[in-house]
C-alpha cells in the first residue's frame, strides 16, 4: 500500500490561498492511511470552512490513480469543478498527477507520499519496497534494499548490534532477519552468493511505463 501523511494545515492554508476549493480523496490507500478517505475529506471540509474558505464540492475517487474512473466520476462534478479555483488532493502523488492530467485547475497536494509499506497496526506503517524494478525479496524473504538504511545487498554491515540496526537501534537489522529466515527455512547457503551491483536503471523514479 502507498503510505501518505497529511500536510501541516498551516502549510495547506498558505498553498490554497482562497477558494472555492474542490476536495478530492481516494477510496484505496489514502482511505486506509486515514489521510484521504470520506471521513478525512469531510473533516478537511469542516476545517477549511471554519477558516472562511468556500468549498465548491468534494469527491472520493475510486481510486485516485485510475485515469478512466476519475474522468467518469469527475464528470458528475462538472459544475462544482467549473466554479473551483483550486483542487485539494487528499491522495498519493500518483493520484495528484492523474488529476492534473484531467483538470485545468490548480492542484494542491494535501498529503506527502512516503513509501510503499505494510500496515502493522491501525495507523502504524512500515516501509517494505522502494520499487527497484528487479525484485530479490523472494531470495531473502525480506527486502534489503527498502529495509536497510544503506540498502546493502551483501550485508550486514559491521554496525549491527544484537540484531538491531546501527542507524536506528529501534529497528531490527534486516540482514539479521534474513539470516534467521534462511536458517529456519533451511537455505543458509543463499548467503554464500555475492550479490552483484544493482541495476538502478530499471527502478522507480525514471518515468517507467509498462503494458500487460
Ligand atoms: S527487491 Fe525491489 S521490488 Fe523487491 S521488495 Fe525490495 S525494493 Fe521492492
Ligand atoms: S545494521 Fe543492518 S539494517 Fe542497519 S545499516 Fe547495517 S546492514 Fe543495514
Amino acid at each position: 500500500m502507498i503510505i501518505t501523511k497529511q500536510k501541516d494545515i498551516d502549510d495547506l492554508l498558505n498553498a490554497l490561498r482562497d477558494g472555492p476549493i474542490f476536495i478530492a480523496g481516494c477510496s484505496k490507500c489514502a482511505t486506509l492511511c486515514h489521510t484521504g478517505g470520506e471521513k478525512e475529506v469531510l473533516a478537511m471540509k469542516e476545517v477549511l470552512e471554519k477558516k472562511n474558505l468556500k468549498i465548491s464540492g468534494w469527491v472520493v475517487l475510486d481510486p485516485a490513480c485510475h485515469l478512466q474512473n476519475d474522468k467518469k466520476l469527475l464528470r458528475s462534478h462538472k459544475k462544482e469543478l467549473e466554479e473551483s479555483k483550486v483542487v485539494l488532493a487528499l491522495s498519493c502523488g500518483n493520484g495528484i498527477q492523474t488529476l492534473s492530467e484531467i483538470l485545468d485547475i490548480r492542484i494542491v497536494a494535501g498529503t506527502d507520499t512516503l513509501f510503499l509499506g505494510e500496515i502493522k497496526h491501525v495507523n502504524e506503517f512500515e516501509e517494505r519496497c522502494v520499487m527497484c524494478g528487479e525484485c530479490i525479496a523472494d531470495l531473502f524473504g525480506f527486502c534489503p534494499i527498502a529495509r536497510c538504511p544503506k540498502s546493502m545487498l551483501n550485508g550486514p554491515c559491521e554496525g549491527v548490534k544484537n540484531g538491531k540496526c546501527e542507524v536506528d537501534p529501534g529497528m531490527d537489522c534486516v540482514w539479521h532477519l534474513i539470516y534467521e529466515h534462511l536458517k529456519e527455512t533451511g537455505h543458509p547457503e543463499v548467503l554464500e552468493v555475492i550479490q552483484p551491483p544493482k541495476d538502478w536503471s530499471v527502478s522507480a523514479g525514471r518515468g517507467n511505463k509498462w503494458k500487460i
